[in-house]
């Protein structure tokens, strides 16, 4: 019966990371897939999350059905992380949020929901963009679309060009945006640039969908969400995404939210009830442990503020690492910028490295990078970052 469907080939960051693991050299550095690694090479397990999991008393709880959109103290918390303590738009009761599956699940639902509220409406993703985004638009039924972003070759982002493409879109069309970190160039707008792009959104009458799968990495847990809050105080209506599979470590729990900023109490009271309707009929409702701890760390003053200390932790030592690389290739490399290294930021920098430079740097040097020349920072670590910027070196040569 299903003889006639298509092998699934593997994703493809995911295949590349499979075939590091295969790979039986002793030396070999993997920058494929986006996941924070400690100096040791450790995914950490957060200390502010070992803290809260032993308060709640680990696994002998009963596991009823959380609400379909959530914890409620899960739901305050994504709010004040992602608009602000002192957000007028979460006191006006103006933003519906959800307790999502990750921020993939997050994306999906709000899919569904832009796809039904505007059937004819299609979305607009950067160039480069993070291909999980057109395959998740794409199953809701939503053609998807390129503005430009960033040059690779001239290791720019193409701002005005951006401008341009959204000023020629349909009203109502959708625009897939990252606040902070952007994957996969690590090349974010400024503060300047968003202040003249958010105009450019509203007389178009475009529906933003900020997609912050990174909050804390870039510049800080608040400045990371700046261009989230400006949306919010110039009164766009607008999606935005959040995960903490990064900032909290907690890549297998799912945990992330969905917050949809509407004109009015009664519209996002409306469209709340649009969003549990749509994880009624996906999932049901969250799980349940990751929700409760992530509750727990973002709502204990105390867990809260080592949280925050771990976050600072881990963005040091990404810029540590952007630092120290890109002195590295600079002293091997005379004459050769690697000013991209520190200008971007968060977990990707884009290298513009080729195809056969690519290649060459997994077959004859073990360094695993995906195809579009993107690395991993935090794949760097005292041990491994000479032997990789001498490789780099090598094929830069
Ligand atoms: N958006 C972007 C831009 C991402 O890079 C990622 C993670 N790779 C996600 C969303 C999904 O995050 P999660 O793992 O929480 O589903």
């Amino acid at each position: 019966m299903f003889e006639h469907l298509e092998k699934y080939a593997g994703d493809p960051i995911f295949r590349l990371g499979d075939e590091f693991h295969q790979d039986p050299r002793e030396r070999k550095v993997n920058l494929t897939v986006g996941l924070y690694y400690d100096d040791a090479g450790r995914i950490p397990l957060l200390r502010s999350v070992q803290q809260a999991e032993a308060r709640l008393g680990g696994e002998l709880r009963p596991r009823p059905y959380l609400p379909i959109e959530g914890l409620p103290a899960y739901r305050s918390a994504v709010q004040e992380l992602v608009f602000g303590a002192g957000s007028e738009a979460v006191r006006a009761g103006r933003v519906a949020t959800i307790q999502s599956v990750g921020g993939t699940g997050a994306l999906k639902v709000g899919a569904d929901f832009l796809h039904a509220a505007y059937p004819d409406s299609h979305i607009w993703i950067s160039d480069p963009g993070w291909d999980n985004h057109h395959a998740i638009f794409q199953g809701a039924g939503i053609a998807t679309h390129t503005y430009a972003y960033y040059d690779s070759q001239g290791q720019s982002l193409r701002f005005e060009r951006m401008l341009e493409d959204l000023r020629a879109l349909p009203r109502h069309s959708f625009v897939l945006l990252h606040p902070c970190c952007h994957n996969p160039t690590g090349a974010d707008l400024s503060r300047e640039q968003w202040q003249a792009l958010i105009p450019v959104l509203a007389a178009g009458e475009l529906i933003p969908f900020m997609d912050m799968a990174y909050q804390g990495f870039g510049r800080g847990l608040d400045e990371d969400a700046g261009p989230v809050r400006a949306m919010a105080d110039a009164g766009l209506t607008f999606l935005a995404a959040n995960s903490f599979s990064k900032n909290l470590s907690f890549y297998a729990e799912r945990c992330g939210g969905l917050s949809v900023v509407c004109g009015s109490a009664d519209e996002a009271e409306r469209v709340q009830g649009q969003l549990k309707a749509i994880v009624r009929r996906i999932y049901s409702n969250p799980p349940m442990h990751g929700g409760q701890v992530t509750a727990l760390v973002m709502s204990d003053p105390e867990l809260r503020a080592l949280w925050e200390d771990e976050v600072a932790e881990m963005r040091a030592r990404i810029a540590a690492v952007r630092r120290q690389a890109r002195e590295q290739l600079e002293a091997r490399l005379p004459g050769y910028d690697a000013g991209y290294l520190t200008e971007q930021q968060g977990m990707f920098s884009y290298t513009g490295l080729s195809a056969a430079q690519l290649h060459a740097l997994r077959a004859e040097h073990g360094v695993y990078i995906i195809d579009s020349g993107r690395i991993s920072v935090p794949g760097l670590n005292t041990r491994n970052i000479d032997y990789f910027t001498e490789a780099m070196a090598a094929v830069l040569r």
